[in-house]
C-alpha cells in the first residue's frame, strides 16, 4: 500500500485533460470505495469500457450522520493502487480543508461537492493544492446555488493559480420530490454562453433513479455537455451508498453504446 511514500497520483506522467474538443468525457465508479474487490471489479469494467476516469469517495459527506461514512484514508489508498493496475486516472471527492493535501498525494482530480461549493476556505485550499501539484479539479453546483454563484466559486480556485476547472451540474432543488433533485440541463447553456469553463453533468445524483440515468446522459449530450459524472455498481443492490441510483455492468455497456452512436451526431468520441 501507498504508506508513506511519495505518490503523486498517476498524472505527473501522463498529462491528460479532463475535456478535450472532440470528446465526451465519461467519468464512471462507484459513489463510495467500500473494499478492494469492489473497487477493482468495478475499475476492471471501467477500462474494459474504454474510459479514461475512475471515479469513488473515500470520505463521504452524508447527510445522516449514521450513513456509510467512507473508508476514508483506506479508500484513498485502494483508490491509488487500482488507478495503477488498470491505468486509469482517478477522482474523489475533498471534504474540508485539513485534507486537502493528503487526498491530493493519491489521485489526479480534486471534487468539491455540492454541500461544499461555498465553502470558501475549502475552495481556496483546493485552488493553492491543485496549483501546485498539478491537479485537476470538479466544482459541483451547489442544490441551492444560482449560475453566477457557481461561477464566481471557480474564482475561488482559479484565484491560486492556473488550474483546470471543470463544472458539474448535479441537479438543484426544487418542489419536485419524485426525482432526488432536478437536473437543470439549461445550465450547460448558460455555462457555455457566459464563460468558457467546460461543463460534464450528473445525471445519478440528479434523479436519484437508476432507470433515469441513461435517457438523461443522452439530454446531457445532446444539449452540449462536455462529459458525464455516472454512478456504476458492481452489485446495486448491495451498495452501502446511493445503490438505487447506480448502473451496473450491463447498464454502463448500455449506456456507452447509445452515447457511441449519438456522439457521431456531433462529431465527438466517447472516452
Ligand atoms: C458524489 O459525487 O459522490 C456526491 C456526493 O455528489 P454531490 O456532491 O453532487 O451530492
Ligand atoms: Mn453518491
Amino acid at each position: 500500500m501507498a504508506g508513506d511514500k511519495v505518490l503523486t497520483g498517476s498524472s505527473s506522467q501522463n498529462e491528460i485533460k479532463l475535456i478535450e474538443d472532440g470528446f465526451f468525457t465519461v467519468i464512471a465508479g462507484p459513489c463510495a470505495i467500500e473494499s478492494w474487490e469492489q473497487l477493482d471489479s468495478i475499475a476492471c469494467m471501467v477500462k474494459d469500457s474504454g474510459l479514461t476516469f475512475l471515479r469513488g469517495g473515500a470520505y463521504k459527506p452524508r447527510t445522516s450522520p449514521y450513513s456509510f461514512q467512507g473508508l476514508e484514508h483506506k479508500g484513498l489508498e485502494y483508490m491509488y493502487e487500482v488507478g495503477k493496475k488498470y491505468g486509469l486516472k482517478t477522482v474523489t471527492e475533498v471534504t474540508d480543508a485539513e485534507t486537502v493535501e493528503e487526498v491530493a498525494k493519491y489521485v489526479d482530480v480534486l471534487q468539491i461537492g455540492t454541500r461544499n461549493m461555498s465553502n470558501f476556505a475549502l475552495l481556496k485550499k483546493v485552488g493553492k493544492v491543485a496549483h501546485e501539484k498539478n491537479k485537476k479539479v470538479i466544482l459541483k453546483r451547489g442544490w441551492a446555488s444560482t449560475i453566477k454563484e457557481w461561477l464566481l466559486a471557480v474564482e475561488y480556485i482559479t484565484s491560486a493559480g492556473n488550474t483546470e476547472v471543470v463544472l458539474c451540474e448535479r441537479g438543484i432543488r426544487t418542489f419536485e420530490t419524485y426525482t432526488r433533485f432536478t437536473l437543470d440541463l439549461s445550465a450547460v447553456l448558460v455555462i457555455k454562453k457566459l464563460s468558457k469553463i467546460p461543463i460534464i453533468v450528473d445525471p445519478s445524483h440528479a434523479t436519484g433513479h437508476s432507470d433515469m440515468v441513461i435517457p438523461m446522459s443522452r439530454a446531457a449530450l445532446a444539449v452540449g455537455a462536455d462529459g458525464l459524472m455516472v454512478e456504476v455498481h458492481n452489485e446495486p443492490s448491495r451498495a452501502l451508498c446511493d445503490g438505487e441510483q447506480a448502473l451496473d455492468f450491463r447498464h454502463l455497456s448500455e449506456m456507452l453504446k447509445q452515447l457511441n452512436e449519438l456522439a457521431k451526431v456531433f462529431g465527438k468520441k466517447i472516452r
